[in-house]
């Protein structure tokens, strides 16, 4: 028996497709990279991007003639397009060939509905629930270990459906984290350690007692091996004194940070309810670099929100060259139903966006040759 998992998104996907793996394997069923021998496949969805969906449908849509000459074949849609209940019911409509639709509060459950399929038809599960700590993980990143230290987001950045798919924050305890980071490193196997969260930086504040993330990172260096430590995502708006000093002095914390800016312009800013503007990211940037002198800094920026004029993406191109990352990730804004900035009027058309876009990474490729000189 074998399985096929097809992974859209973020890394938090990435993992989570691993413990799928593991819990296929619990059962019996080997990996192979052809769909054609597989006998259950996977796919766990990304809904941040328009694009990413539509690739889903486009793939998924693909599969009824192998359904129709194999009926016994397993087909599974999961992750954070199906745990919009909208697009669930898309998928049942346009594709009932598909036999589990699961959200992403649900995923460890996908075993016990492989094993359920004989009596129904077709499953669904969308409702929250609390982060599995009974399954484990078929790792597939080479020596990096990914672990999750937490689900959900509480911030609305008003163009994400991140808070609407995976819920609010919940961390999980230090102590599940440092067994699961423990029996990685007996392992021998990992040489780095990711830890994943929509929003690491809060770590811990859902907690009782709460738990500093910087506590946290302490806590886990103090594993024995050797291993390094390195996290994503942080939200500027939640990166302390603490923090940085803890990234500066602790020596198995890697010196690399992800510090998505977004834009570079504060009424942008505001209007994405990032919660913090122009100044103090460049302010935080420089006490960052002030501690961390060789700090490898990375950023998100997302161009073309409703309502940008030519004037506010020029600020966000001065933050990128007064920056000069060691690498950004530029985005069109893309239209997510159910959030805020899908309401808003003034949205950019999409030849602007795509202007705006290559200005920005044609910037980036000339300050990354100049910093390479
Ligand atoms: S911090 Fe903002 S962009 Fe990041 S996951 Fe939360 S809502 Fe989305």
């Amino acid at each position: 028996m074998f399985y096929h998992i097809v992974t859209y998104g973020c890394q938090m996907n990435v993992h989570e497709s691993e413990k799928i793996a593991f819990i296929l394997e619990e059962m019996g069923y080997k990996p192979t990279d052809k769909r054609e021998d597989a006998d259950i496949i996977v796919f766990n969805t990304c809904a941040i991007r328009e694009g990413a969906e539509e690739r889903v449908f486009g793939n998924v849509g693909a599969l009824k003639k192998l359904k129709k000459m194999r009926p016994s074949l397993i087909i599974a849609v999961c992750g954070c397009m199906t745990q919009k209940i909208n697009t669930a019911k898309t998928f049942k409509q346009k594709f009932p060939f598909v036999d589990i639709i699961i959200g992403t509060f649900n995923l460890y459950k996908i075993g016990d509905y492989v094993r359920e399929l004989q009596n129904k038809k077709v499953l669904e599960l969308w409702e929250s629930g609390a982060i599995d700590e009974t399954k484990g993980y078929t790792r597939t990143s080479g020596e990096n270990a990914w672990v999750n230290i937490m689900q959900g987001c509480n911030n609305f950045c008003t163009y994400c459906i991140v808070p609407y798919v995976r819920g609010r924050e919940i961390s999980r305890t230090p102590e599940n984290i440092i067994k699961e980071i423990e029996e990685i490193v007996r392992s021998g196997k990992y040489k780095k350690i990711t830890l994943l969260g929509q929003n690491v930086n809060s770590y811990g504040k859902d907690l009782i007692p709460s738990i500093t993330f910087a506590e946290l990172l302490r806590r886990i260096s103090e594993i024995n091996g050797d291993f390094k430590i390195g996290f994503m995502t942080s939200h500027p708006k939640d990166i302390t004194d603490e923090l940085i000093d803890e990234i500066a002095n602790n020596e198995k914390v890697l010196k690399e940070l992800h510090l998505p800016a977004q834009s570079g312009n504060n009424r942008i800013l505001k209007l994405m309810n990032r919660k913090y503007t122009r100044e103090h990211y460049l302010d935080l940037i420089r006490k960052i670099r002030n501690k961390i002198p060789n700090i490898k800094l990375t950023s998100d920026f997302i161009v073309g929100f409703p309502t940008e004029t030519e004037e506010e993406f020029l600020d966000t191109m001065s933050l990128v060259n007064e920056v000069k990352f060691n690498g950004i990730f530029a985005f069109m804004y893309s239209l997510r139903e159910g959030t805020v900035a899908s309401k808003m009027e003034g949205q950019v058309p999409e030849e602007i966006k795509k202007i705006r876009v290559n200005k920005l990474l044609s910037l980036e490729k000339k300050i990354q040759k100049e910093e390479l000189k």
